[in-house]
């Protein structure tokens, strides 16, 4: 880590203020702290925009980048700006997110940079002038610390499960950054399509109804949207269910899906594979209904009802509706 100029740099691909904003934040907030060096965070829009200001409550500097190609959320773009941003700033870490786009730049950003990149930390420290990840392995049966041995370290944490940043005694300063030619790209966006999706990110979601495999078809899915409905929740489900064809992609949670950490995750017909845990693992609570009592799932919920869906979505649906009304 660079003695001189200990800087960390938090990328923000939104212009949102969420728990996952907020904790991305804190991830880069606590570790500019550790490393007694200064906070700075990368945003896209205006340098004079109500988001930027309210980034500077939480980050000794804000950068701000005003371009089309990174309003579309173009990989490369962003991995050039972050580029050019870094060798300006010699970050001793760069902090990303835990959305497709943070996911998809950490590695190519790091080789890029010459460092080392690592995901979805549930941690990131200092220890021995070097930058410490934790993470779970083998699906979540482990807990592994990483030290990353080159510089910067470049990492995407499960921001939705890290605590959000503290608001500083004074905002930092908000500058437009200039990176010019740098978010010129070998690739250019041709359309793009709008995923449907009622309520936000699923990664951001508080209650999640969830289907698997076991509910037999895409059919009963619609039940599922109807129970999210009445408990203002987002829908979910494995990957068995999503490559099936019965709901998008979008909803796949799990290894190879997204990671959630809801308040509530109900997960209906699905067995609870190493996989599907994996993705779930941070939920405070875990609700599950399935018919066969030695589901996995079983060993990792808080509330599990042994039972067909078929008679229990309906009644729960009814009597949720009544509750909360
Ligand atoms: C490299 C790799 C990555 C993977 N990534 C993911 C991932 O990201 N996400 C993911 O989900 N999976 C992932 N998988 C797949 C994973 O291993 C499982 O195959 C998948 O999660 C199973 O989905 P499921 O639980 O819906 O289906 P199943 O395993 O078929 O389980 C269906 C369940 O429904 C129950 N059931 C049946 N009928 C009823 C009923 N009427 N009422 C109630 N319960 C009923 C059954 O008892 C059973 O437990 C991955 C696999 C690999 C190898």
């Amino acid at each position: 880590m660079s003695e001189e100029k200990p800087i960390v740099i938090t990328a923000v691909f939104t212009t949102e203020m969420n728990t996952a904003t907020a904790g991305l934040l804190g991830a880069g907030q606590r570790l500019a702290k550790e490393t007694g060096g200064a906070h700075v965070a990368l945003s896209s829009g205006g340098s004079d925009s109500e988001f930027a200001a309210k980034l500077s409550a939480f980050a000794d500097r804000v950068i701000t980048v005003d371009s089309e190609d990174l309003a579309n959320s173009q990989p490369e773009s962003w991995l050039n700006t972050i580029s050019s941003l870094s060798s300006q700033e010699n970050p001793a870490a760069v902090i990303l997110g835990n959305d497709i786009l943070s996911q998809e730049i950490t590695p190519r950003l790091a080789h890029r940079l010459g460092g080392a990149s690592i995901g979805d930390a549930q941690a990131v420290t200092v220890e021995d002038s070097n930058i410490v990840v934790t993470r779970s392995v083998y699906g979540g049966k482990a807990v592994a610390e990483i030290e990353l041995t080159a510089s910067p370290a470049v990492v995407w944490v499960r921001a939705q499960s890290m605590d959000p940043a503290e608001a500083q005694a004074t905002p930092g300063t908000i500058t437009a950054g200039d990176f010019g030619a740098n978010v010129e790209t070998r690739t250019r966006l041709v359309e793009s399509h709008d995923e449907e999706s009622e309520g936000g990110r699923l990664e951001d979601a508080q209650i999640i109804v969830s289907g698997g495999r076991g509910l037999g078809g895409p059919e009963p899915f619609e039940d599922l949207i109807a129970l999210a409905k009445v408990l203002k929740a987002q829908n979910a489900a494995s990957r068995a269910a999503c490559d099936l064809g019965w709901v998008p992609h979008s909803w796949q949670v799990g290894q190879t899906g997204k990671k959630v950490a809801p308040q509530l995750y109900l997960g209906v017909a699905i067995s609870g594979a190493s996989q599907h845990m994996m993705g779930i693992a941070d939920s405070k609570v875990i609700a599950a209904i399935n018919t066969d009592p030695d589901a996995p799932i079983f060993k990792h919920c808080q509330f599990g009802l042994v039972e067909d869906y078929k008679k229990v979505i309906g009644p729960l649906k009814e009597k949720l509706a009544k509750l909360l009304s």
